[in-house]
């Protein structure tokens, strides 16, 4: 018998959205994305988003726009309907968010949608209900000018979809990305976010760009941003970029719009590294926020489902477009880490918040210079409010290696060491002794051993060092918390507060207490004293990076060990520290009550150990 041969048959309609629905819509962000990008086409002035449980449930954008005449509501969310493109020429000056015309059909296909819109010339609105692509009769509405469109049970009828939400954090999480990156490219429109009658943002119309980010990632990093521009004929890229003392550990705070929209693109991400090169550590990447303009037919932006992705014509001529701005505005910039004078205005205009944040500071940093001169009788005065952002400039407290060690190699002191006692008396040995060891390029320590020579990477063993000592501490529990005698407040992103908040407990195991304090601030209220000589702000940051980096759940064994790893990291001597010859001995002497003194928590070798017939042998002296 032949095998049957499969006929060909056409789709239905209703498949087809289906089948274009998977590719443009993935889960309830993408919804939020689609009606906000809509609502800005609609040139509404302002735009009011809501969604419930991660916007699973509900999504709802509601817009003062040109809104849509009753009798196209029909063709509004039939596929392939647009008022967008006329010709076929028109795909390739597209000057809107949208085009396609296909998101309103997709959404509709596989969720309850209703759209409610009445235009500038009609008297009355009018409603239309689609359910799982069935569309009812049109009704008359009462509503104001402009549309509002709600999206209700998502994938109700594509259970597999349905089945790939994450949690309603996660979710969230996403919808928050997504409206930030609208919102970000429309200073000029009000926006307001809502999560289950909570509200997330509430967003002015700002005059200037710098005061839109401030909303979103606060004034702290706004502060330290360093505006760049430069055009090469009909090319225009201009925007923010951080002082290299901010960065992160991943990419996700480079923002680029090109005309308008929110996109990606590996090679402006790479020109971006690349002007940072030699500004930051490995692993760390810039911030970003730049604007690209060009016209609107030197790229195509019809190569992504989302839009996300785009062509350009000369992709080579951007690149370095962007390398020489950035390194252009670099070599004229004075980089460190910069205290504003007091009094100097905040550029965004925000004066009376700008000034509150900087009192704050002034006065956090004022208490914590106090407390730190109680400590060391032998230091007066209050520490500078900044450090210098990397080598030269920054000034490491040499004494914190000397407290950290002995606290360690005897932990039942802890309680007896009053203030500054045991750590002056040690400090105050005769600096003469000899150093146990040469360090070599302020970063490798050589050691003559009984076998031959050790050669050990100073980072990477009190990196070590440090893990152990946690992690001990941790899981027995008796992690030491200070509590900070003037709470330190930390400005932070919608979804970092989030993380923060919900990982609560997680951090006070750590020893790290916060508490909300409005807003997207917290308040760092309690501290590890054995990790004095890291900025709380900073660590913190770096914590909540690693929490946000992925979205699975791991176990919280696992989650507890990479944020071990990540503060024994920061809290290390860098490469790059000078040390002492007491810090050399201090680091020397803890090195064999660490269970794996080759490798540091990364894997990295901490120790290559060179033996004497091995070097023998290399001289040929056998
Ligand atoms: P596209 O945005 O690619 O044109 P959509 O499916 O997103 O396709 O929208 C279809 C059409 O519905 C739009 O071209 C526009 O005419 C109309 N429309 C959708 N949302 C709005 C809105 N918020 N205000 C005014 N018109 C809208
Ligand atoms: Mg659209």
């Amino acid at each position: 018998m032949e095998p049957a041969v499969p006929s060909i048959r056409r789709l239905s309609q209703s498949l087809i959205n289906k089948i274009a629905a998977g590719e443009v819509i993935e889960r309830p962000a993408s919804v939020v994305k689609e009606l906000m990008e809509n609502a800005v086409d609609a040139s509404a002035s302002r735009i009011d988003v809501a969604v419930a449980s991660g916007g699973a449930e509900m999504v709802r954008v509601v817009d003062d726009g040109c809104g849509i005449a009753a009798d196209e509501l029909p063709l509004a969310v039939a596929s392939h309907a647009t008022n967008k493109l006329a010709e076929a020429d028109d795909l390739f000056r597209v000057a809107t968010l949208g085009f396609r015309g296909e998101a309103l059909a997709s959404i509709a296909e596989i969720s309850r949608l209703t759209v409610r819109s009445r235009s500038a010339e009609d008297q009355s609105g009018a409603e239309l209900e689609v359910v799982g692509g069935k569309p009812s009769e049109v009704v008359p509405a009462g509503c104001p000018v402009g549309t509002a469109l709600e999206v209700r049970n998502l994938f109700f009828n594509t259970p597999v979809r349905r089945k790939f939400l994450r949690t309603t954090g996660t979710e969230f999480g996403h919808v928050s990305e997504a409206f930030t990156r609208i919102a970000l490219a429309a200073p000029r429109v009000h926006f307001t976010l809502r999560h289950n009658d909570r509200e997330v943002f509430e967003l002015p119309v700002s005059d200037g760009w710098l005061e839109r980010i401030a909303r979103f990632f606060g004034r702290e990093l706004a502060g330290d941003l360093i505006w760049v521009e430069s055009a090469e004929g009909p090319v225009r890229i201009s925007g923010y970029v951080a002082r290299p003392s901010h960065s992160r550990s991943n990419n996700r705070m480079q923002y680029f719009f090109l005309n308008g929209r929110h996109i990606r693109d590996r090679a402006l991400q790479h020109a971006l590294g690349e002007a940072y090169r030699g500004l930051l550590m490995t692993g760390r990447y810039p911030i970003a926020f730049m604007m690209l303009e060009m016209p609107p037919e030197t790229v195509d932006v019809n190569v992504h489902p989302t839009k996300l992705e785009v062509r350009f014509q000369d992709s080579g001529r951007l690149y370095s477009q962007l390398l020489s701005t950035l390194r252009g505005k670099f070599l004229t910039t004075d980089l460190t880490a910069h205290v504003k004078p007091p009094g100097e205005d905040d550029p965004s205009g925000g004066h009376d918040q700008a000034r509150t944040t900087q009192l704050r500071q002034e006065l956090v940093d004022w208490a914590k210079g106090e407390v730190a001169s109680w400590d060391r009788p032998g230091h007066a005065g209050p520490e500078p409010a900044a450090r210098g952002a990397f080598g030269s400039g920054e000034s490491r407290r040499p004494l914190e290696l000397a407290r950290l060690d002995r606290s360690w190699t005897r932990p039942g002191d802890a309680t007896e060491e009053q203030p500054g006692g045991a750590v002056e008396a040690f400090s105050q040995q005769p600096a003469a002794r000899p150093a146990p060891a040469l360090q070599v390029h302020n970063r490798y320590l050589v050691v003559e051993t009984q076998q031959g020579v050790t050669i050990i990477d100073q980072h990477a063993l009190h990196e070590r060092i440090l893990y152990e000592q946690l992690r001990a501490r941790v899981t027995s529990g008796a992690i030491e918390t200070q509590n900070l005698l003037a709470p330190e407040p930390v400005d932070l992103s919608t979804a970092e507060a989030a993380a923060a908040l919900q990982q609560r407990e997680l951090l006070a195991q750590l020893g790290i207490k916060i508490e909300p304090f409005g807003g997207d601030t917290v308040l760092v209220t309690g501290y590890p004293a054995m990790l004095a000589n890291v900025k709380p702000v900073e660590l913190l940051r770096e914590l909540l990076d690693k929490l946000l980096e992925g979205s699975r759940a791991p176990d919280r064994g696992d989650l507890l060990d990479e944020l071990l790893h990540t503060i024994a990291c920061k809290a290390a001597i860098k490469a790059g520290d000078r040390l002492t010859p007491e810090e050399i001995a201090a680091l020397l002497e803890q090195r064999h009550l660490v269970d794996d003194p080759h490798h540091c928590p990364h894997g990295r070798p901490a120790a290559l150990v060179f033996t004497r017939e091995e070097l023998d042998r290399q001289f040929k002296r056998v």
